[in-house]
């Protein structure tokens, strides 16, 4: 007898499964199933979409920071299944255990943090122009919200959309990425264990395509927060647009790390290193491009790639590793795809370039951390995003050139200069084109009580996280009472 847990569909406040189902496996050892879940359909979302609507007037009603503690619960049920969700996480989307667990400790706070807005949720008071008026405007929620999230961050984004969208009082309907499911539905587990009234959260895995059409479609849904390609956004993007419906997309990145010859050598290879690889490349603000000044370029280069050498690729299960494999075959085919196309313009990697095969990496979609230097902006390597373990080098002649560089982009999500020139590192901040800057960190690594999002061709639509994600998730009701 298989033991392989199934995970069903939430549907008003029932677990549901249709009959048709999917595998999750596990990419570093792809016989590993880690479950097999419910194939929602169209109907599916259909039905979760009306129960959404049925349950949003009594959502809306309930105090908010009522909501709230439904939320503060939810987040003690994952504390106590702390390591279990983290190991899960690795099993399922490939990241190392140290990185899975950040992420789960980072989903709680997330909930508590919005569980304790339901108690602030500022509106707006001023004085009227007028005498005797008295003018405010409180926040209302939009109604019911379609949450469609990627597999690299299966956790984190679940989390930070759908605790800010609860607390404002509307309904949602949640799909999860198709190679890491797992994760959000345990957040949904949890708020039913806390409690949640029926109808209030509803969870649909399956095909993207059909799904997400589904939720474009179905009339209750009044808004869409979407994580993940940039195909698919302007897909939602151009459908929505036809109901106009309230969208959110956050979608690609071609993110730079300009390196100034100012910079402590030390911590900028450590920060590129960092930004590059980690969770194999596959961070929506990884570091593509370092951008090096002339000055730092042969000194930073040769020192990123011994240190790169030192990175240990395998099983994120296993202690000491730091490198976990590729999410899916897809995946590791568009990096080696990446790999060969630099080539083909000239490149040779000064270190990786290849999959990773043998004892422990055959089961696995493992790839080498691969660095091409000399790169030019013309490049492929340098205007497609890889999101994988692939980085490319390029040489600025000075501060300026980098910036140059650095912007010539359509991207525009995270960016990152390492300097130790105050006067740079602020003009950098007003010129960088991107919607989250770093100096002296790695590009990735964001905090969730404050805005997160994207310029240009990464992002459409107002920031997540912090008090911003409220500009989403509410609308405001504007109130002038002549007393
Ligand atoms: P993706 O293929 O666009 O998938 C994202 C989600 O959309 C998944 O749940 C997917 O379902 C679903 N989907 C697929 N086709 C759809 C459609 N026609 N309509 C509606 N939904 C549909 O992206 P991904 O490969 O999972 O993630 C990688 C991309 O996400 C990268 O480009 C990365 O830069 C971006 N990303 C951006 C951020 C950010 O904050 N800006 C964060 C993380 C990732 P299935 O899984 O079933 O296909
Ligand atoms: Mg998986």
């Amino acid at each position: 007898m298989s033991t392989i847990p199934h995970f069903a569909n939430y549907i008003n406040g029932e677990w549901v499964s249709s009959g048709k189902s999917f595998d999750n496996r596990n990419p570093a050892n792809t016989d590993e199933i880690v479950g097999t879940f419910a194939k929602g359909s169209a109907a599916d979302v259909d039905a979760a979409a009306a129960a959404a609507e049925a349950a949003f007037a009594g959502w809306a009603n309930m105090p908010a920071p009522a909501r709230g503690n439904i939320l503060f619960k939810a987040a003690d049920i994952l504390e106590k299944k702390f390591d279990q969700l983290g190991a899960e996480m690795t099993r399922e989307e490939g990241k190392t255990l140290p990185e899975a667990k950040g992420e789960v400790r980072r989903a709680i706070n997330i909930f508590r943090y919005f569980a304790a807005e339901g108690s602030r949720m500022n509106g707006v008071m001023v004085p009227s122009e007028r005498e005797r008026v008295h003018v405010f405007a409180v926040r209302k929620p939009i109604g019911v919200v379609g949450l469609v999230t990627p597999w690299n961050f299966p956790i984190a984004i679940p989390a930070w959309k759908m605790a800010p969208a609860l607390i404002c009082g509307n309904t949602i309907v949640v799909k999860p990425a198709s190679a890491s499911p797992l994760c959000a539905w345990r957040l949904v587990e949890a708020l039913h264990e806390a409690g949640i009234p029926k109808g209030v959260v509803n969870f649909v895995a399956g095909s993207g395509g059909e799904l997400g059409a589904a939720l474009v479609n179905a009339k209750p849904v009044k808004a869409i927060s979407f994580t993940g390609s940039n195909d698919v956004g302007h897909w939602i993007h151009a459908e929505a647009s036809k109901r106009r419906m309230r969208i959110q997309l956050e979608m690609g990145g071609k993110n730079p790390t300009i390196v100034l010859a100012d910079a402590d050598l030390k911590s900028a290879v450590e920060n590129v290193c960092n930004a590059a690889f980690f969770s194999t490349g596959q961070k929506c603000t990884a570091t593509s491009r370092a951008i090096v000044e002339d000055g730092i370029y042969d000194a930073f280069v040769a020192a990123l790639v011994e240190r790169t050498k030192k990175l240990k690729v395998g099983d994120g299960m296993q202690a000491g590793i730091d490198i976990g494999p590729c999410v899916d075959k897809g995946q590791l085919e568009t990096v080696l795809k990446y790999i060969g196309i630099a080539k083909s313009e000239g490149g040779e990697p000064l270190c990786g370039g290849n999959q990773l095969t043998g004892e422990g990496y055959d089961k696995g979609y493992f790839v080498e951390p691969t660095i091409f230097a000399d790169v030019k902006p013309e490049h492929t390597l340098a205007k497609e995003e890889v999101f994988g373990p692939v980085l490319a080098i390029l040489r600025a002649k000075d501060f300026d050139d980098a910036m140059r560089i650095a912007n010539d982009t359509p991207f525009g999500l995270s960016s990152s200069i390492q300097t130790s020139n105050l006067s740079k590192a602020l003009d950098y901040v007003y010129r960088a084109e991107a919607g989250l800057l770093t100096i002296n960190l790695p590009s990735a690594g964001v905090e969730y009580q404050l805005p997160f999002g994207g310029t240009k061709d990464s992002s459409f639509g107002p920031k997540e996280q912090g008090p911003a994600a409220f500009d989403f998730y509410s609308d405001f009701k504007t109130v002038y009472l002549k007393y």
